[in-house]
């Protein structure tokens, strides 16, 4: 592939597939985007500790050769006005991984947001957001300790297909006629009008990745969240093709609530996964007051990102959630709040949410030494109450830093 202005690292090597399965090199090239407004500043910060850890950790004997790639305001000055390159896509195809600051989507006719285009275009089909508390990080909870679970949430379907028709609109029109005239639909005229599929596929390849994650983990249970009792053949419809997938290809892994209490008194057994599901509401609810419940949570798009920043705010917000778009091998890992143009610039913010990002994404690619490495000198830093603004407003006695600083007082951790 030729590049315009992308330029590829001599140094570094391509991460290749083979039979579906990743061949990370010792010096493999990882993209990155930069992000607009607060993005230039948290990820100097971040990659400062990245290559520090891999130093760090291998001794050398690894490093990242890292490769940027345009999205956004910086592409949009580089390729006259294009705010998602084809060659941008085209390098994430090529190169497979990277990590992403947080992206402007501009207001006005015409844009398709950034990142629903990174999803849809690269088919990066599950949103995985892992959500556990650091010691020491101001949370609303009582008992933050208990909250460890990890989000799969459907990336590329349900409301989020973009099957929607404006109210009095020629469409909206046309398929309000069909669906009173041929169906029997009964609904009050002149409606906005949104699609929602779900597929047997879509609900499948997801619920199979959760399930993939949870037995490598050593996680203890998966959960379909779902609104299945009103929405029958589409969140209904996820639960049970989730169940298939767990009879089907897991049977002699996973246990089922009723064998567990049926079979095995309530004990869950050495190596079963248990499998379970909830209705939306409750798990809300649930997720407040009974958070240790709860591992691996496999559900549709809308429910996913409503409760993945719900669970964030539980443990420090969206400053700190990591988060990542994940197809069958391409990964693009991101800082999951947004460019926060009010903060662009003045080195203040937390680069906590990009940072462990990083930590999902050394991890996609085996260096789990070096992200444990970053997690442990992350967790030290905050606990010895170096933290940047946002965590210094409901921490007593914290010191107050700057992203740069922050960032240096992690290194001094590691
Ligand atoms: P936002 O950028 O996430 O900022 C909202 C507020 O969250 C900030 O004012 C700040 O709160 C807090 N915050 C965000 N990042 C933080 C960090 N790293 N450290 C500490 N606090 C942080 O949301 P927005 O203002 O609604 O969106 C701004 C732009 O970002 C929009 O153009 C939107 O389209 C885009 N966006 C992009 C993504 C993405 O690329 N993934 C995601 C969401 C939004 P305080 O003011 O209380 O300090």
């Amino acid at each position: 592939m030729t590049y315009t202005k992308i330029v590829v690292p001599s140094e570094g090597q391509r991460i290749t597939v083979r039979e579906g399965k990743l061949n990370v090199p010792d010096n493999p090239i990882l993209l990155w985007i930069e992000g607009d407004g607060i993005g230039p500043d948290i990820m100097t910060a971040s990659k400062r500790i990245w290559d520090a850890a891999v130093a760090a950790v291998y001794g050398g004997q690894r490093k990242i050769s890292w490769m940027e790639i345009y999205a956004g305001e910086k592409a949009a000055g580089l390729f006259g006005g294009d705010y998602f390159p084809a060659e941008s896509l085209n390098a994430i195809r090529e190169f497979q991984v990277g990590i992403k600051g947080p992206l402007t989507t501009p207001i006005g006719g015409g844009f398709r947001s950034l990142n629903v285009t990174l999803r849809i275009d690269l088919d990066l089909y599950a949103c995985v957001r892992p959500v556990k508390w650091f010691p020491g990080v101001p949370s609303p909870l009582r008992r933050p300790d208990q909250v460890d679970v990890v989000i799969y949430r459907e990336n590329t379907e349900d409301v989020y297909a973009g099957v929607e028709y404006k109210a009095g609109s020629p469409e909206a029109m046309k398929v309000e006629r069909f669906l009173k005239d041929e169906m029997g639909a009964k609904f009050f005229a002149n409606s906005g009008i949104g699609i929602k599929p779900i597929s047997e596929f879509g609900s499948k390849r997801l619920v199979r990745k959760a399930f993939v994650y949870a037995l490598e983990h050593g996680r203890r249970s998966v959960t379909f969240m779902h609104k299945g009792n009103i929405q029958k053949y589409t969140e209904g419809a996820f639960m049970q093709w989730g169940y298939e997938v767990a009879r089907q290809e897991y049977g002699d892994v996973t246990i089922t609530e009723q064998q567990l209490w049926d079979e095995f008194g309530g004990v869950q057994p050495a190596g079963k996964l248990l499998v379970k599901d909830r209705i939306a509401d409750i798990m809300f609810q649930q997720m407040l007051l009974r958070p240790s419940e709860y591992d691996v949570i496999a559900t549709p798009n809308l429910n996913g990102d409503y409760l993945s920043d719900a669970v964030a705010a539980e443990v420090g917000g969206v400053g700190i959630a990591p988060g990542a778009n994940i197809g069958d091998t391409m990964a693009i890992f991101e800082a999951t709040h947004g460019t926060a143009p009010k903060y662009a610039n003045q080195d203040k913010v937390n680069p906590g949410s990009l940072l462990l990002s990083g930590v999902m994404m050394l991890d996609y690619i085996g260096w789990g030494e070096a992200a444990r490495a970053v997690e442990a000198a992350f967790t030290r830093t905050v606990a010895d109450k170096i933290v940047t603004y946002d965590f210094a407003r409901q921490m007593e006695g914290a010191h107050e830093a700057r992203t740069s600083e922050f960032a240096t007082a992690v290194i001094a951790r590691l």
